[in-house]
């Protein structure tokens, strides 16, 4: 998602939403006022970034904002301690290998992916992700999507070593009389 950085001026808040809008409220830094005004725009093309003059409101004092856009460096923490680049392909190799053969496409498994991207890079203000989270991310979404991609996703992340640990998970998930799932298992149930 993206991040702004701002000199001249703090952040005091910024909402990354779904759709890559931002809401920006700027201090003045003269006398430390939210309210100001932005008095004009210049888009820099060649640099992606846009200038702002703004006008404080309360003390009435000039001073220029800087906005880029700038995709966060994401690290995952490995349960080992090791620390990796978080590599979206990679992540979306693990979850076409859970789905072999069952009936997901791959521009379901492009849009898992890229929430799930989305939630660690909204959900956490930290740049270092233990992989336990984005593990649990992708169980709940698979479980949602395809509980047979679920179970075997589970089975390598989680490292099943025994059949009773396929039963164990197994017997967890709720399903009709039917044989669908459903709900989506409590986070607490399984990890
Ligand atoms: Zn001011």
């Amino acid at each position: 998602m993206h991040f702004f950085d701002v000199y001249f001026s703090q952040i005091m808040l910024a909402r990354v939403g779904f759709d890559c809008y931002c809401y920006i409220i700027m201090r003045c830094p003269y006398c430390n006022s939210s309210d100001s005004r932005v008095a004009d725009s210049r888009p820099d093309i060649e640099d992606a970034v846009i200038r702002r003059r703004r006008v404080c409101n309360q003390c009435g004092a000039k001073f220029t904002t800087v906005e880029r856009v700038q995709m966060r460096d994401l690290t995952i923490r490995k349960n080992s301690g090791k620390l990796e680049p978080f590599d979206r392909e990679k992540l979306a190799r693990s979850i076409k290998l859970a789905c072999r053969n069952r009936d997901v496409g791959d521009d379901q498994i492009d849009k898992l992916v890229t929430s799930i991207h989305r939630r660690i890079e909204t959900e956490t203000a930290d740049d270092i992700v233990p992989s336990s989270m984005v593990g649990q991310m992708v169980s709940d979404s698979l479980l949602n999507l395809d509980p047979i991609a679920f179970v075997r996703f589970v089975s390598v992340y989680r490292k099943f070593s025994k059949i009773s640990d396929f039963k164990k998970i197994i017997d967890q998930i709720p399903e009709d009389d039917e044989g669908a799932v459903v709900c989506k298992l409590p986070k607490t149930s399984l990890f």
